[in-house]
């Protein structure tokens, strides 16, 4: 007797979404059960090197596609690793796949905006369920190689399955589709001819289809069989490649961009990297999965190999496949293997040229590409890879011009005369960094600065000292240069030195005196040469962090550096040339405290951050304007 199970209820959701939207793109139903099976003979191909055991020799690895008009059904058989009765139950009736869960939650936002959302259910792909498109009723029997029984488990796609034990004369999986009324059509040999060319011919496995001449089975091996990546690229379509990197990474979107390479000589090894459009939900999760999928001489080996790519390429999906690696070969083994330091190298050099060629082809495709991904390729530039010269010329960076995002070669290009530095500002946005004080001069002499926005922007541009021989500066930094060159912030300084002494008596009688209020939140206290409009402005001592940073990570509990910050005087600035004449008038001290305290709280407003005490600054500034207003209208 069989027994009833039913699903979970996100399987039943998925089934319902599946039948109700993607009906019209029946078709990769035969895509994800071939897929499948592949991954199922990939399996045990590869435990058979530990259990040979598990495969009997004389019973090569293939996919068999047979279609039964007479009874209205369809069978994927394959002779790979099969399900056991509790694997049948985890993979067919429950989500297991992140992947799946994304794509419920896509579906719903689609259906609920009304969008466009149809004209993308074509490109997702839903795995085993994608069979009840064609199907009133599945039927899958499995056995699990090197186990000797096997189960039958049976779904209408409704709301459960049953399962019982069944017959099977081999280990692996044949699924049998009882074909809907109108979908009759893909029992006809040239239909699943068509969709196997179209969909599966990236597959290294035979796909034999089975079919009835004269009440006779004919087997014939109808894809080419051979490994895509072991093919010359010019015998490679594009949609072969983009099918085998939806095969490859799950994903239904297809890939941004795919370079594919052989290497020959003391060493052979061929692979082939893809570049998503999509971040996998886990990008910034620390554990998140990486590396490309490792074959030795075309056995698969392992999914997600990490000594093949380093974490800055994290987004990176791809196949290697080497000679050279034995076909045992152990994770410890491949953390000191020279050869494959060697593979990695030629696996991150080929990454990079897929960037730098989408950068040069199609600056639009790049700028999403650079949107998703950027952020993950700059920590390349903070862990010091020794490609950073090639990082560096991929950066791009929403700048002061406002006009979309920029290289730093282009930035390099648009320099003034006379300017040396490339300055960049880092800050929470582009919007906040637009108005900040610390532009001011610079902005005055129409130098463009670089925006940098993302966190790890600080991090990365520490390794960044200089492109095309110019150093980068951050604008918040102690010893900013703006002079059009050294000599000429000498003569700045010159300048100071000769103006009258009464007046440097009276500026250094307001830096101490500000340096006193504000002792215990600044280092140092110092007329400034980057103002304009704003009075007072805070910068960072040498090695000091971006505020914006201090936050973040002071929220993480990360630990904070110690630095206090300096600041900075407008000495032309008025309520500057007031506090000294008040200083001198010799008024009383509260006052004076105040109105220091506010001016600080207000250079921090101005850049973006947020005040110590908010409560204690309202109270100033409300006596402030309260005496202000009383004063004026007693001047009246
Ligand atoms: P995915 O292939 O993305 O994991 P599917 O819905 O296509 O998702 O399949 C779910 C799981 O069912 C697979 O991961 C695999 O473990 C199992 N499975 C499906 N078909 C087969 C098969 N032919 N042989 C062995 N296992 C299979
Ligand atoms: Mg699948």
């Amino acid at each position: 007797m069989a027994d009833s199970h039913k699903f979970e209820a996100e399987v039943s959701e998925v089934l319902r979404l599946v039948v109700n939207s993607l009906y019209t793109h029946a078709d990769v139903f035969l895509r994800e059960l071939v897929s499948n099976a592949s991954d199922a003979l990939d399996k045990l191909r590869f435990e058979s090197i530990e259990t040979p055991s598990l495969r009997s020799s004389d019973d090569p690895l293939k996919i068999r596609l047979i279609p039964d008009p007479d009874k209205g059904t369809l069978t994927i058989s394959d002779n790979g690793i099969g399900m056991s009765e509790e694997e049948l139950r985890q993979h067919l009736g429950t989500i297991a796949r992140s992947g799946t869960k994304e794509f419920v939650q896509k579906m719903q936002e689609a259906q609920k905006a009304q969008a466009e959302g149809v004209q993308l259910i074509g490109q997702f792909g839903v795995g085993f369920y994608s069979s009840f498109l064609v199907a009133d009723s599945v039927e899958v029997v499995s056995r699990r190689a090197g186990s000797s029984v096997s189960y039958r488990w049976c779904s209408d796609g409704q709301d459960g399955y049953t399962m019982e034990s069944a017959e099977s004369d081999q280990s692996g999986t044949q699924i049998t589709l009882h074909m809907k009324e109108d979908k009759k059509e893909y029992l006809e040999p040239h239909r699943l001819r068509a969709l196997v060319t179209k969909f599966s011919d990236y597959l290294g496995h035979p796909i034999e289809l089975v079919d009835q001449k004269d009440g006779a089975p004919v087997s014939e091996v109808i894809n080419q069989g051979s490994a895509l990546w072991q093919r010359s690229p010019s015998e490679v379509t594009d949609e072969q490649y983009e099918e085998f990197y939806k095969h490859l990474s799950h994903d239904w979107e297809s890939a941004l961009q795919h370079k594919h390479f052989k290497v020959e000589g003391t060493q052979m090894f061929a692979g082939l990297v893809f570049l998503p459009k999509r971040a996998p939900f886990d990008l910034f999760n620390g554990e998140s999965k990486h590396g490309v999928r490792l074959h030795v001489k075309r056995v698969f080996v392992m999914d997600n190999c990490e000594e093949l790519l380093p974490r800055w390429l994290r987004f990176v999906r791809g196949v290697v496949d080497s000679e050279d690696l034995p076909l045992n070969v152990s994770r410890e083994m491949l953390q000191d293997s020279r050869i494959v330091k060697t593979i990695r190298k030629q696996v991150v050099n080929h990454s990079l040229a897929m960037m730098e060629s989408l950068a040069e082809e199609d600056a639009t495709a790049y700028k999403g590409f650079w949107t998703t991904f950027g952020a993950v390729l700059k920590e390349g530039l903070h862990f010091k890879a020794e490609e950073a010269d090639r990082i560096a010329k991929l950066l791009r960076y929403e700048t002061s011009d406002g006009d979309g995002i920029t290289s730093l070669a282009d930035y390099v290009s648009r320099m003034k005369e006379g300017q040396n530095c490339i300055y960049y500002a880092a800050g929470t946005s582009a919007e906040q960094l637009a108005n900040s004080p610390h532009l001011e001069a610079i902005r005055e002499r129409d130098y463009e600065v670089l925006f940098m926005t993302d966190p790890v922007d600080p991090f990365a541009v520490q390794s960044l000292p200089e492109f095309d021989g110019k150093p980068l500066v951050s604008v918040m930094s102690e010893d900013l240069k703006l002079g059009d060159s050294d000599a000429d912030d000498k003569k700045d300084d010159e300048k100071d030195d000769e103006k009258d002494s009464d007046k440097d008596d009276e500026s250094e009688i307001l830096l101490s005196r500000v340096k006193s209020v504000l002792s215990e939140k600044v280092s140092e206290v110092r007329v400034s040469k980057r103002l304009r409009k704003s009075p007072l402005c805070l910068v960072l001592p040498e090695g000091g962090m971006e505020p914006h940073i201090e936050r973040l990570l002071r929220e993480q509990q990360l630990g904070l550096p110690a630095a206090k910050r300096i600041l900075e005087l407008n000495s032309d600035h008025a309520v500057m040339k007031s506090l000294r004449k008040l200083l001198i008038a010799d008024s009383s001290e509260d006052t004076v405290t105040s109105l220091i305290e506010v001016l600080y709280d207000q250079a921090l407003i101005a850049e973006g951050s947020p005040v110590d005490d908010p409560t204690k600054f309202a109270q100033q500034l409300t006596d402030l304007v309260t005496g202000a207003a009383g004063a004026a209208l007693a001047g009246d």
